[in-house]
Parts: C-alpha cells; sequence; structure tokens
C-alpha cells in the first residue's frame, strides 16, 4: 500500500525544463519518472580565464540510475537572454554521460595506481630498519618503513629521504 503511494508521487513530480537562448531552443531535459536525483540548469561566469571572462549556460543533472548526464552546454554572450521553463511530464532530450574515461586510459590509469602501490611497498622493506635522526628535531630512531611519523615530535616524513625534502 506505502510502496504503491510513493510510486504515484514521484511520477507526479516529474519535471522537465526547457531551456532557450534568445527563443532558440537549447534543449529540454528532464529526469525519467522511473529515476531520482536533480535538474539543473547553471548560468556561470568564470572571470579572468586565460581567455578572458567566460559566460556559460550548463543543463545537467545527477542521477541515480543514469548518472551525471549534460544536456547542453552553450557561451553566452553580453545582451543573450536565457529563458528556462520548468514543464510537466513528457518527453525530453537525452543527456550525454556528464564523464567519459576512454577504456585505453582507464587501463593506464591502473597500471599507473598498481606501479605506484608496488614501489611504495618496495620502499616500505627497502628503508625498514634504517637508523634515522629526525629532520625537525634530531630524535635518532631506527624506522619501521619508509614512511613514518618521528616518535619524539610527530613530524611525518620519509625515511627515504633523511634531510626531509620530501616530506608528506
Ligand atoms: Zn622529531
Amino acid at each position: 500500500m506505502h510502496r504503491r503511494y510513493f510510486e504515484t508521487i514521484i511520477e507526479r513530480h516529474e519535471v522537465r525544463f526547457k531551456v532557450l537562448v534568445n527563443s532558440q531552443r537549447l534543449c529540454i531535459a528532464g529526469i525519467s519518472s522511473t529515476d531520482q536525483g536533480v535538474l539543473n540548469a547553471d548560468l556561470s561566469l568564470v572571470t579572468k580565464t586565460p581567455n578572458g571572462d567566460k559566460c556559460e549556460m550548463l543543463v545537467h543533472s545527477s542521477q541515480m540510475a543514469a548518472g551525471c548526464l549534460t544536456f547542453a552546454m552553450k557561451s553566452i554572450e553580453v545582451g543573450d537572454e536565457v529563458t528556462i521553463r520548468a514543464l510537466s511530464d513528457g518527453e525530453f532530450d537525452t543527456g550525454q554521460p556528464t564523464y567519459y574515461l576512454d577504456p585505453d586510459l582507464a587501463v593506464s590509469l591502473e597500471q599507473v595506481a598498481r606501479e605506484q602501490l608496488s614501489d611504495f611497498n618496495e620502499a616500505e622493506e627497502k628503508f625498514a630498519n634504517a637508523e634515522r635522526a629526525c629532520p625537525r628535531c634530531a630524535t635518532k630512531f631506527v624506522s619501521i618503513g619508509n614512511h613514518g611519523q618521528c616518535p619524539s615530535c610527530g613530524f611525518i616524513f620519509l625515511a627515504s629521504h633523511p634531510e626531509g625534502d620530501q616530506p608528506w
């Protein structure tokens, strides 16, 4: 009984935006009645970019099932008129995934992460039992691994850099 009531509420609250720039249709964005999330129409002004000030209209959504979608993005010039009209149920444009990760890039990022972890573990073993002096308070101690914290003053540094040139 409660479940049916909940579904009805979601359907009633489906919303769409129709966005026009100078009376020309930019897009109709929406969230499906089977999904839930936030629909945004943002007018942004970013000052002092390398190419000067940038004014942009971005229509996008964040949804539970469909993820983050972009419906439209357009540069806005001085004098442009942007209209955002809230609409009830109906059809809307297909959004494009806002974040796209190239599969080849994903593989190489994973490879880099694996190599970094391998280097980290290697350094942890290599610098275990190294005799060091804390760069800050000069307390002498034997390192447990590469990454550590001075037992006396709490300074965090790498045993592989006993001069303290690469704190983390
Ligand atoms: Zn110390």
